[in-house]
C-alpha cells in the first residue's frame, strides 16, 4: 500500500468505539477517557505514516490499521494512563527508616483505622457524649499523657513543623541558647539556624564544635533586667542587637555523632539551669523512640526517660522509631502546648484525620510494650532475632530456586541499618541472601528488580547484589522471588 491508502485505511472512532471490548471498558471508565485513547492512537498512527518516506510504505505493517488492533491499543494505552505514581515497593535494603521509600512503614491496625475513619465522617472535631464542637487536639492527647507521662500534647505535620511552631511559641523576638554542637541539619531545607531565623527566634550560640559545658548557657542567658541595663554592650562592643533569652533548646544529634574530646549538658543540667531563670528547656529528640531498645543495640533516649528529667518541651516525628505515620508531636506542660495550639501557625501545620487515625492506633500499642514490639514494624524490624532473619532468607532463597534454576546464592551475614537520620553509628547484625543471575552483573540485576511488578529496592555491596531480609516481610518473599524469574 502506498502512503495515501494507508491513511485512507486508517479506522474512523466511532467505528472503533463500538468494538465490545470498548463499549465495556467505557461503561466502567467513561467514554470521555476511552475516546480519547482511541482519538490518540489513531493520531499516532496518522503521524508515523505521514513521517514515512514514500519508498517505505509498502513495508508499513498495515494489520495495525485494524479496527481490533486499534481498539486493543486504545485499551493498553488507557491502562497505562492509570498507572498510579505512587505505589507500593518491596525494600530490600536492610535499612529501616528508608528516608527515600516512605520512612516507617504503618501496623496493620492503623491502615485499617485510616480507612475506618475517613471512608465517612467522623468525631474529628465534635464531641459526640456532649453534643457540641470538639477539638482534633484532644483526640490522643490522654493517649500520649499516659504513655509519656507529659501533661498535655499536640500533632502537627512533621517534626520540621513542630520546631518551627515550638520556636515561634516560646521564641520569637527572643533569643534561643543552643549549642554549637547541636546546629543540625537534618536533610534538604532543614537546619536549626534556619528554621530559628524564619520562627522569628534569634539564635545564640554556645560552646564549640566539641564541647559545650552548661555554664556556656548560664553565660548566655540574657534576662530582662541584664538587657535594660546594657553593660552586655561593654562586653560585646561588636554587637548590634541583643534580646531577652526565650528558652534554652538542646536538640539530638540525630544524624551524626561528634566523638573524641567532647562534653555536652546534659538534660538534667539544662533544666536545673532553666528551673534557676524561669526559662523553658526544649529538648528537640527527633527519632521519637518511646521504647528502651538499648538490649536490641540502640542506646538512644527515649520519650518518657528524656520527660522524666523535667523538660518543658519535647519534639519528635511520628515516622522515625515510633513507627507511626509522618506527623510531628509534641509533649510538655500545659501551659506552652496551650499557647502552641493558639499561635496563628497551628492552623496551617495541622493535621488531617487520616494521620490522627493512624497516630491513635500507633500509639494504642504502646500500652504494653510486648505488644507494639510485636505489631511495629519499625520494632519488630529492629528486634527481629538472627535466627528469624536466617530462616526468612533460607526461605527466600527457596522460593528464588523454584523460579530460577540458573541463579547462584549464598546466605550472607550483613549489618543492617536505623536509617531515616537516625542511630547513624548503629549497625545491625542482620542476614541477606546474596544473589548471582547467570553472567549479570549485580547493576544489571538490581535495574531488573526495579522493574518488576513490585519493584524490589535492593543493595549492592562489593559488586554482589543483597537482599537484605530485615526489611522484607514473610508476606513478600514470593513476590521478591518473581521479580528474578
Ligand atoms: C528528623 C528530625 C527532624 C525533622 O523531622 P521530620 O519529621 O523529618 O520533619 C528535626 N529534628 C531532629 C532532631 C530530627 O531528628
Amino acid at each position: 500500500m502506498n502512503k495515501k491508502e494507508l491513511l485512507r485505511g486508517l479506522p474512523k472512532i466511532d467505528e472503533v468505539m463500538r468494538q465490545e471490548s470498548l463499549v465495556v471498558l467505557s461503561e466502567e471508565k467513561g467514554d470521555l477517557l476511552v475516546t480519547r485513547a482511541v482519538r490518540e492512537v489513531i493520531a499516532d498512527l496518522r503521524a508515523s505514516i505521514l513521517d514515512l518516506k514514500d519508498k517505505d510504505a509498502e513495508k508499513f505493517d498495515a494489520s495495525q490499521l485494524e479496527i481490533t488492533r486499534v481498539a486493543e491499543a486504545a485499551a493498553a494505552r488507557l491502562a497505562e494512563d492509570e498507572e498510579l505514581n505512587l505505589y507500593p515497593v518491596i525494600n530490600a535494603t536492610g535499612t529501616i527508616l528508608h528516608t527515600n521509600l516512605g520512612r516507617a512503614p504503618l501496623c496493620e491496625d492503623a491502615v485499617i483505622n485510616v480507612g475506618r475513619v475517613s471512608k465517612g465522617y467522623s468525631d474529628l472535631e465534635y464531641n459526640v457524649p456532649k453534643g457540641k464542637r470538639g477539638s482534633r487536639h484532644d483526640l490522643v492527647g490522654d493517649l500520649i499523657a499516659e504513655l509519656t507521662g507529659a501533661e498535655d500534647a499536640m500533632v502537627v505535620n512533621n517534626n520540621a513543623a513542630a520546631t518551627m511552631i515550638v520556636l515561634a511559641t516560646l521564641g520569637a523576638g527572643k533569643e534561643i541558647v543552643v549549642s554549637r554542637g547541636e546546629l543540625v541539619e537534618i536533610g534538604g531545607a532543614f537546619r536549626i539556624p534556619d528554621i530559628m531565623m524564619q520562627s522569628g527566634a534569634y539564635l545564640q550560640e554556645v560552646g564549640t564544635s566539641n564541647k559545650t559545658k552548661i555554664s556556656d548557657y548560664e553565660k548566655a542567658i540574657m534576662t530582662k533586667g541584664e538587657l535594660d541595663k546594657g553593660e552586655w554592650r561593654a562586653r560585646d562592643p561588636r554587637r548590634g542587637e541583643r534580646f531577652e533569652t526565650g528558652a534554652l533548646m538542646k536538640v539530638h544529634k540525630s544524624n551524626y555523632d561528634i566523638v573524641g574530646f567532647t562534653e555536652e549538658a546534659s538534660l538534667e543540667e539544662l533544666v536545673e539551669l532553666g528551673d534557676k531563670y524561669d526559662l523553658p528547656v526544649i529538648f528537640d529528640m527527633g527519632n521519637g523512640l518511646m521504647l528502651d531498645m538499648s538490649a536490641y543495640g540502640l542506646s538512644e533516649p527515649n520519650i518518657p526517660a528524656s520527660l522524666a528529667t523535667g523538660i518543658d518541651v519535647m519534639l519528635f516525628s511520628g515516622d522515625k522509631l515510633l513507627g507511626g505515620p509522618q506527623a510531628g508531636i509534641i509533649v510538655g506542660r500545659k501551659k506552652y502546648i496551650k499557647a502552641m495550639k493558639k499561635h496563628p501557625l497551628a492552623r496551617a501545620m495541622r493535621v488531617d484525620k487520616m494521620t490522627f487515625a493512624a497516630l491513635e492506633a500507633t500509639l494504642m500499642k504502646y500500652r504494653d510494650p510486648k505488644t507494639a514490639l510485636r505489631d511495629i514494624p519499625v520494632l519488630r524490624m529492629i528486634s527481629a532475632s538472627g535466627d528469624e532473619m536466617r530462616q526468612r532468607a533460607e526461605r527466600l532463597a527457596d522460593a528464588i530456586k523454584r523460579v530460577n534454576t540458573d541463579i547462584t546464592l549464598d546466605i550472607v551475614p550483613v549489618k543492617d541499618q536505623i536509617g531515616g537520620g537516625s542511630a547513624p553509628m548503629v549497625r545491625l547484625p542482620g542476614w541477606a541472601v546474596s544473589v548471582r543471575d547467570g553472567m549479570k552483573s549485580a547493576d544489571r540485576t538490581e535495574r531488573k528488580l526495579r522493574k518488576a511488578e513490585i519493584p524490589v529496592i535492593a543493595r549492592i555491596h562489593e559488586d554482589r547484589l543483597l537482599l537484605c531480609v530485615r526489611t522484607i516481610a514473610d508476606s513478600e518473599i514470593e513476590a521478591v522471588a518473581e521479580a528474578l524469574r
